[in-house]
């Protein structure tokens, strides 16, 4: 059956499934990777303190006393109590090896001591802090974390903290500072595996949910596809058993359906008397009966039967009486014709009857019983009981001709009544 093309339900709602989904999982992304990045600035934050407050206390206890400048020949040098700190590396060399982590240690705003290398390989001393360091840090004398110092070339997490002496007054700052290429890096690191997993669990979720309302369009097309098949006339159109397994509104609203497509069937080839086929459906079963036989060779016959002095009981007990008549021959033939053919009411008190897959001594036989059933009837109308007979016209089938065939047992049938009736011609 043609289910048409995908419907705009089925657009709307794979969109309204899909769509919040996929809103939700950036929302979850962009959050996560917000909360992650938050969490690693916070302890390199965390990492660069500690490592600036060791400093300072190894510094202090190593060498106990006030910084102070000292001129010395034609340039100055930097005291630490006694000691002089002028080029003594070791120490912030130590860490950096230690920590992986660059330190500078400045005499007010100058670089005395420091980690950081130019292209030629030469510690930058002697250069100065931006003056933004300058009046957070060394004006103020509060330690400062900074997400974004350049120096030199390279771009710093940066810790700032104040080198104070022991009458309180700021003599100069410490440095530790960590690239933020290499933060970021393991920020990329740590939040890719969060991002495919959520890509992946997006496509995964996508996926369930386009198959199970794609389950659900698929009925809902289908139902379309029947209804349409329905509205055009094809009263054999069939529903899929797909649909009306379901267990929900769709497979109730195809079994309604279905049962609409049998009304009208009936509607269209019952007769509503006798709720035997009627003459157009007896019709159009006898010219597929002639089909097949030709095809397949199979032998069959056909009878018309007419109940004699029919217009006797109409006018002898009423029209009512007749009508019951009418419905308890048509059961006769109902329940003698199960599994032997087809029976159908041809008009009036005119009956049709094809005898399928049988030779013409059979359905005789089979006939004169019927004939026999009809005679021995007794019709309950009231108080009286009424009988009938009937007179039938048998003749083998025939492939060729529908209305040759037709006229066969009609003029048969007719000899029937001109001889007495009640027989079988
Ligand atoms: P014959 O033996 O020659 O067939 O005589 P007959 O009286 O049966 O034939 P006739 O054709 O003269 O009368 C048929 C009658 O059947 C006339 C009509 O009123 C009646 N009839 C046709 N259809 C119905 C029906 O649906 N219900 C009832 N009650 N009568 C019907
Ligand atoms: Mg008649
Ligand atoms: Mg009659």
């Amino acid at each position: 059956m043609r289910t048409g093309k995908k419907g705009k339900i089925a657009y709307i709602l794979q969109s309204v499934s899909i769509i919040p989904l996929l809103i939700f999982g950036i929302v979850i992304l962009l959050l996560g990777t917000h909360i992650f990045t938050r969490a690693m600035y916070n302890e390199v934050e965390t990492e660069l303190r500690n490592v600036c407050r060791n400093l300072t206390t190894a510094i202090d206890s190593l060498y106990p006393g006030d910084y102070r400048l000292v001129e010395e020949g034609k340039g100055y040098r930097l005291y630490k109590g006694s000691h002089d700190l002028t080029n003594d590396h070791t120490l912030i060399d130590q860490v950096k090896q230690n920590t992986d982590l660059d330190i500078t240690l400045f005499y007010q705003d100058t670089r005395i001591l420091t980690t950081i290398l130019n292209k030629g390989g030469e510690r930058i001393i002697g250069t100065g802090v931006s003056t933004t360091v300058m009046e957070d840090v060394f004006e103020t004398g509060k330690a400062k974390f900074y997400t974004n110092v350049h120096v030199y070339s390279t771009t710093y997490f940066s810790y700032y903290a104040p080198l104070t002496n022991s009458d309180g007054t700021v003599a100069g700052m410490l440095f530790v500072g960590k690239p933020t290429a290499e933060v970021d890096a393991s920020v990329r690191d740590s939040v890719y595996p969060l991002v495919i997993a959520d890509i992946i669990l997006m496509i995964v979720i996508s996926f369930f949910t386009f198959l199970y309302t794609r389950r659900f369009t698929s009925a809902l097309l289908q139902i379309r596809g029947f209804l349409k098949e329905v509205s055009v006339g094809n009263l054999n159109a069939s529903l899929s058993g797909e649909v009306l397994r379901r267990n929900d509104e769709l497979s109730e609203i195809g079994r309604s359906a279905q049962n609409m497509q049998r009304s009208l069937r009936n509607l269209v080839e019952q007769d509503a008397l006798t709720s035997l086929a009627n003459r157009r459906s007896g019709d159009q079963h006898l010219r597929q009966l002639m089909k097949n036989a030709a095809a397949d060779g199979t032998s069959f016959c056909v009878a018309l039967g007419d109940i004699d002095n029919f217009k006797r009981v109409n006018d002898t007990y009423g029209h009512d009486c007749g009508d019951l008549v009418l419905k308890q021959v048509a059961d006769i033939f109902r329940r003698r014709m199960r599994g032997n053919g087809f029976a159908a009411r041809w008009g009036g008190e005119e009956f049709l009857l094809i005898f399928e897959n049988m030779d013409l001594t059979r359905a005789k036989l089979l006939l004169k019983e019927i004939l026999d059933d009809i005679r021995s009837a007794e019709c309950r109308y009231d108080d009286v009981s009424v009988c009938v007979t009937m007179t039938f016209g048998l003749t083998q089938g025939s492939t060729e001709n529908v209305t040759e065939l037709l006229r066969n047992v009609d003029e048969r049938l007719y000899r029937g009544k001109s001889s007495g009736k009640n027989q079988v011609v």
